[in-house]
Parts: C-alpha cells; structure tokens; sequence
C-alpha cells in the first residue's frame, strides 16, 4: 500500500491492508531463510496508525499473519500465528543520525529508523521487513523438541532407539539441523 506524502498529516491515520504470502515469502527468500525454515501460509494482515512529526513520520501497528516452520531440531513442520507489534519512523533521506538532536538519538535505539525519499511511502516492504524481524531466530516446534536421533536418525519426541549407549557428538545434530532441507 502505496500513501502520498501529502496525505500524512500530524493528525495519526489509521489504515488497514494485506500483504500477499508470496511478497513476503518473496522476501523472506531474500534474507537469512534460505534452508526456508519459515513460510507465510496467509497474507500478512496490517493494521497500521501513522502521521507526520515536522518530516519525521511515525508509523505503528500490529502484524498477523500463518506460517508454516519447519522446526530446527525434528525437521517436522508446523503452524506457527504470528501476532506481534511494530513501530518505525521515516526520516528523509539526507538527515543522518549525526545531525538528529541529542533526544532524538535516543528515540533511534527504541525505534526502528529509516530514510524515505520520492512523494510517497510504500507500506508493504516496510511492513513485510517488520514482520520479518519479529519471527523467532530459530524456527522450534516446541521449546523442548528432543530433535533427530543423530546417529539412527529417529524422532526423539515420538520413538525411542537403540544408540543411547553412545553418547551422541553434539555436532551431528548441529550439522543435521544446517543442511538445506527439501521443501516438504
Ligand atoms: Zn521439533
Ligand atoms: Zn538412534
């Protein structure tokens, strides 16, 4: 969703739009998901409230949206609702942080902060990089997943096996939990 600067007023504004699976996915592909641990099985819903502080604009909202992860340890893909807030100001583009006055700065740690430039805003690859950052580092179907059996391979979580006299390097289950995964 595109808004013109023109329409961004210090009176906050409150709207409401979708971001297609495959947009974000798109860009989820772009960034540090390439064993595609995470995918959008929906739209990526935003409801988004913004408005103008002398050139600065403020956005804030929330996100929701399914995906499907496929968990780090067990392989196993799950549901997984994201539901989460978000915030980000737009500076033009030109005004680095050195030139923000001292209180300013410290709203740039709280507050995600980037540069706009052109005579409008395009919400949904804000938005989409939002959504993005608020998924888990690490895609688990359960806090406590047992994982894969490193040296038979069996699901810990459901089966028990043989190899427990081993003790299991732990670096086979690092090396099982890195190698690209076939999209199931
Ligand atoms: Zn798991
Ligand atoms: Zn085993």
């Amino acid at each position: 969703m595109k808004i013109r600067l023109e329409d961004i007023s210090e009176e906050p504004t409150r709207k409401s739009f979708a971001a297609t699976a495959e947009a974000v996915n798109d860009r989820l592909a772009e960034g540090r998901n390439e064993a595609e641990e995470f995918r959008l099985s929906e739209p990526l819903a935003v409801d988004v409230t913004y408005y103008r502080a002398g050139d600065d604009l403020y956005f804030s909202g929330t996100l929701a949206t399914k995906l499907q992860a496929s968990c780090a340890r067990c392989l196993a893909t799950y549901a997984l609702p994201l539901d989460a807030p978000f915030q980000f100001v737009l500076v033009p583009e030109g005004s680095g942080p050195s030139e923000l006055e001292p209180d300013r700065e410290l709203e740039a740690d709280d507050l995600a902060l980037s540069f706009f430039s052109g005579p409008e805003i395009d919400l949904e690859p804000l938005c989409s990089e939002q959504a993005i950052l608020a998924l888990p580092t690490r895609a688990l179907c359960r806090e406590d997943c047992k994982g894969l059996c490193p040296s038979c391979g069996v699901d810990k979580n459901t089966a028990a096996c043989e190899c427990t006299g081993a003790a299991p390097d732990p670096r086979w289950a690092a090396l099982r939990a890195w190698k690209p995964r076939a999209s199931s």
